[in-house]
């Protein structure tokens, strides 16, 4: 590849600043194969020429030492407008280190806090900015985990009805999938209190194993459930392409996507490619990701972040849905400003409002930074 040159770059990006907002839960939450009891987000913001833009990611606060060690200095160097060379300067730094996972997770806020940054400074909003193909973007009830009892599940789906969610998607696989009766009863329930006309959606997070995948999946087949997230591993593309092979439900992974060769490696396995903005490169990675799936005629579907998938989803063609995601719905919520609205099953991206149309508030209550207790 040849050298990238920012062309036309802008004003130069003066300030980088990096926050860790720690959310513990009121309670532990489990899906199939892990247990956690906190929500992070670790926010970046850039400066130039007396505009601000955003971006953060859902991920370890280590995210934050890679933003101030490596990718803050990389974003001095360069133009507020200069989006794609600041990301391939950002990739190129982490080849010693593993440029996806955690690399490309601080990355991505980065690359978020660029593009609403370079959408400010003229005077545009991002949907614009990016070629908006939609006012309202389609989004599913998420949530469901194995740990909720049956009143909690029952809140949650109330919740999402409220929205008008016309598709809702729960948690099974619970203890690596060693109890099927509870995960298929909880189907079941999941179909008696969401009614009739909601599509019904479960993700396993790669709890099941060969065969036993098969087996839940038939048994998912007569419930009418039209979506089985990981039904394995997402490191396994080849049987979940056996899987999608034998299943009448749509067999999707893509959650941990973090380059296009993660992507070009799901592609064959799944019906539905699922891509999150703050872990495959931002905005940035999202819409090539896109793209690489349109090319083989897929649907992507925006994994958890919300606020940030509304936006960019309104941008790309081959967008099925993006995920009303319980936690970070809460978290957005107290955290930012500019939350697009949402009602009727559809999330509206303001393209009026410059930027995404999101800053973090002042007076985030409940957040901390690790260390200041
Ligand atoms: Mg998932």
């Amino acid at each position: 590849m040849s050298k990238v040159v920012p062309v036309g770059s802008g004003p130069r990006i003066e300030r980088v600043g990096v926050n860790v907002h720690a959310c513990p839960l009121p309670e532990p939450e489990s899906d199939g194969t892990l247990t956690w009891d906190s929500v992070t987000a670790v926010v970046v913001t850039l400066e130039a020429a007396g505009q601000t833009g955003t971006g953060w990611t859902y991920s370890s606060p280590a995210a934050a030492t890679v933003i101030e060690h490596h990718l803050a200095s990389i974003a001095r160097d360069h133009g507020a407008f200069a989006t794609s060379a600041g990301w391939q300067a950002m990739h190129r730094a982490g080849r010693n280190f593993g440029a996806g996972g955690l690399w490309m997770q601080a990355l991505s806020a980065v690359d978020i806090a660029w593009w609403d940054l370079k959408a400010r400074l003229l005077n545009t909003s991002v949907v614009e900015l990016a070629g908006q193909v939609r006012t309202e973007v389609p989004f599913y009830g998420s949530g469901g985990f194995t740990s909720l009892d049956d009143r909690q599940l029952q809140e949650q789906v109330g919740s999402w009805a409220a929205v008008g969610a016309t598709a809702m998607k729960i948690k099974i696989g619970e203890n690596w999938g060693t109890d099927v009766a509870r995960d298929l009863a909880r189907v079941r329930r999941l179909a008696e209190l969401a009614g009739p006309g909601v599509t019904l959606m479960v993700d396993a997070n790669g709890g099941y194993r060969h065969g036993q995948a098969l087996r839940v999946g038939r048994a998912l087949d007569d419930l009418g459930v039209e979506w089985f997230e990981e039904p394995v591993t997402s490191d396994d593309p080849a049987e979940l392409a056996l899987l999608r092979e034998q299943l009448s439900c749509d067999v999707t992974a893509g959650e941990y996507a973090a380059e296009l060769d993660d992507v070009r490696a799901l592609l064959p396995a799944v019906d539905c490619l699922q891509l999150d903005v703050t872990r495959c490169g931002g905005f940035t990675g999202f819409l090539r990701a896109a793209a690489l799936a349109q090319s083989q005629h897929l649907d992507v579907s925006g994994h958890c972040a919300p606020a940030l998938h509304s936006v960019i989803g309104a941008a790309v063609p081959n967008l099925r849905h993006v995920e009303y995601f319980i936690d970070h719905v809460r978290v957005e919520s107290r955290l930012i400003d500019g939350v697009p609205s949402v009602g009727g099953g559809v999330l509206r991206p303001d393209p009026a409002r410059p930027g995404h149309g999101m800053t973090v508030r002042s007076s985030a209550g409940g957040f901390i930074r690790p260390g200041q207790g």
